[in-house]
């Protein structure tokens, strides 16, 4: 269609548009000491926050044209494929209309058992595109340890086009959660310098914002089955510093102490705090939640300080910061290689998770 084609166009040219406003990330960028990551990160997050991808909401054009350039990335990394079609895993969505108990109606989203029972449904109740994971594997270079797995996740949805504020409808989500995305894209090709001992799964997923199906639809269909998957390890929104997790490069880690995961970090002096804020409860408010629920020791990483643009259209790629982004992203690939080629973590004794039978 050509407004689709439209679209695309402009997120191509935004690459020579960033290229062209390097030299302000790159100054920013000697400061912290990494160059290199500090400008990849800002450009991959202009190219994932773009207006032209409309804000990402689960099923639409705008977010196949994310999960496209995703499955670019991977595989430039050099990873495998791990989708059931090509770097995709189709996530099967289609809407429903529900009855409130005030009597009002509203659409929400309901996972169908299979692909292929989209076709069944009808074209009104399918969403504009297909909702899709983005999924790429690292095999494990020890003969033993390549049969497991540990899974490196963020969510790459956002919020869509809502109401407008201040004459902008468009809710970028560059830090949520473009950002956390950027990472995983950069762990992604970090570790895939020199293959870990366990196999890596990266995991880009969507429908987080409307209920967390992407994550769902993963855990029901693993790469690995979850007998054999020894950590979760999520990213979310680290796009800006935060000042109770130290400031500039410093992130925290959710749930530090549930299971052993934290120590371990903490043991070989990767820059991973406890959450400083364990009121907000955000152990529970990202996907790392639903492997955790199956019993998979699953934390997040942040470094949301609680910033007003949370979920408004003002979260825009201006108020990132990429030097602290490719600091952060350091930390978190010396944690993924270290769940790769060091003990598995277990749950703290006692902890609800550590009874789930996997
Ligand atoms: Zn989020």
């Amino acid at each position: 269609m050509p407004g689709c084609r439209v679209r695309m166009t402009s997120v191509l040219l935004v690459s020579a548009l960033v290229l062209a406003a390097a030299p302000a990330v790159r100054a920013q960028a000697r400061a912290a000491g990494d160059t290199v990551g500090a400008t990849r990160a800002g450009m991959l997050l202009e190219m994932l926050a773009h207006d032209s991808l409309e804000g990402r909401d689960t099923g639409t054009r705008g977010s196949a044209a994310a999960a496209r350039m995703l499955a670019a990335e991977l595989a430039r990394a050099g990873l495998e494929p791990a989708g059931d079609s090509g770097f995709f895993q189709r996530v099967p969505l289609a809407w429903q209309t529900v009855t409130l108990q005030n009597g009002q109606t509203r659409r929400r989203y309901v996972l169908l058992d299979r692909p292929e029972a989209r076709d069944s449904v009808p074209a009104a109740d399918r969403p504009a595109a297909p909702a899709v994971n983005v999924v790429g594997i690292l095999r494990g270079a020890d003969p033993q340890l390549r049969n497991e797995a540990v899974v490196v996740t963020a969510h790459y949805d956002h919020v869509g086009i809502r109401a407008a504020v201040n004459g902008d409808s468009i809710y970028n989500g560059a830090d949520d959660n473009a950002s956390g995305t950027v990472a995983v894209l950069e762990v992604a090709r970090l570790l895939a310098r020199r293959a870990p001992k366990r196999t890596v799964v990266f995991v880009l997923v969507t429908g987080e914002e409307r209920g967390g199906y992407g994550s769902r639809w993963y855990l029901e269909h693993p790469v690995l089955p979850l007998r054999q998957t020894v950590a979760n390890l999520n990213i979310e929104m680290i796009g800006r510093p935060d000042s109770l997790a130290g400031g500039l490069g410093k992130a925290w880690l959710t749930g530090f102490d549930r299971s052993t995961m934290g120590a371990m970090l903490r043991e070989a002096g990767i820059p991973l705090v406890p959450d400083p804020r364990p009121e907000q409860r955000f152990f529970e408010r990202s996907d790392n939640i639903a492997f955790a629920r199956r019993g998979v020791p699953a934390h997040t990483i942040s470094s949301y300080n609680l910033h007003l643009d949370y979920h408004r259209p003002s979260d825009e790629v201006r108020f990132a910061d990429p030097a602290h982004m490719a600091a952060v992203i350091a930390a978190a690939a010396r944690a993924v290689r270290l769940l790769a080629d060091g003990p598995a973590p277990q749950w703290a004794p006692g902890d609800s998770f550590g009874q789930v039978a996997r």
